[in-house]
């Protein structure tokens, strides 16, 4: 049962300073990806940096047009799709950025932040029940629902970290990508974290594109695991697969 399909995904920056140049002046970031997701699966994809693992990610969620290449979202080709239907789909489909320290706005409570997709699609919490929503969401990654008030710079990193992703499930979508959520953390946290994406994951039935540079932090959570080289997915096959070949 596929999810998330991705064919032939291109896309090409004007250079900036990239490291695979070609003669007509623009990068490979992405050189031609093709995968599927299936419904339930973790699926790791790993890469030393650059090699294009974040602009994947932000095209499979359209925040980033592609040069070429669709994705089927759940039988839907996601390209295809108007602005307003986007924003529907946009309900299935989060994302969770690597830095809890940049990416949350810090002159918002983190009530709003976590609130902030409720107020995107305000149908799918009852009226006047915005407040407890973000209570259990709290609840639910293992904050206080009391610090509701709370700004993000009166928070961890880890704890940080738990806000981002309570504000990426705050719709229930059934695919969440993680661009490298526990990259900026202590290694200690970065398994307390890794173990609060798995109860949830158990919990809300969701899939995962978890992005890393390292295998070592995908290695327990991945079902299936990519391997990107400048631009292109090399491998892609379950950690013995690719790893313990003969
Ligand atoms: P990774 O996530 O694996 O570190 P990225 O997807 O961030 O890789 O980057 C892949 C390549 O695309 C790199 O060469 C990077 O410099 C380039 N790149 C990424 N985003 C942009 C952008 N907005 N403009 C120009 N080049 C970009
Ligand atoms: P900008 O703030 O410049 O628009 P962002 O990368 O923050 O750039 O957001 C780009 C788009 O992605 C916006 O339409 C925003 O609403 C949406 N977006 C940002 N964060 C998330 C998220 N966690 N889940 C889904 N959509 C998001």
């Amino acid at each position: 049962d596929v999810i998330l399909k991705a064919d032939d995904i291109v896309k090409h920056y004007p250079i900036k300073g990239g490291i695979l140049r070609t003669t007509t002046g623009h990068v490979k970031a992405v050189d031609g990806v093709s995968f599927e997701l299936h419904r339930g699966e973790t699926l790791g994809i790993v890469g030393e940096s650059g090699c294009g693992k974040s602009t994947l990610g932000r095209v499979l969620m359209r925040l980033e047009e592609p040069t070429s290449g669709t994705v089927n979202f759940d039988g839907v080709e996601m390209y295809a799709q108007s602005g307003s239907a986007m924003r529907k789909l946009r309900r299935d489909i989060q994302i969770v950025f690597q830095d809890p320290y940049t990416s949350l706005n810090p002159r918002k409570t983190v009530g709003d932040i976590i609130g902030e997709p409720f107020d995107i699609h305000p149908d799918v919490v009852p009226k006047g029940g915005r407040k407890q929503a973000v209570k259990d969401l709290l609840d639910m990654v293992g904050l206080n629902p009391e610090h509701i008030n709370r700004y993000p710079h009166q928070f961890s990193g880890g704890q940080r970290q738990r806000i981002g992703i309570a504000r990426g499930i705050a719709l229930k979508p059934k695919v969440l990508i993680c661009d490298e959520p526990v990259s900026a953390l202590d290694v200690s946290v970065q398994a307390q974290v890794i173990n609060l994406m798995e109860k949830l994951q158990d919990e809300l039935g969701l899939s995962y594109i978890f992005i890393a540079h390292d295998l070592s932090v995908v290695r327990h959570i991945s079902d299936r695991v990519g391997v990107m080289y400048l631009g292109r997915m090399v491998e892609l096959g379950t950690e013995a697969e690719i790893y313990q070949r003969p």
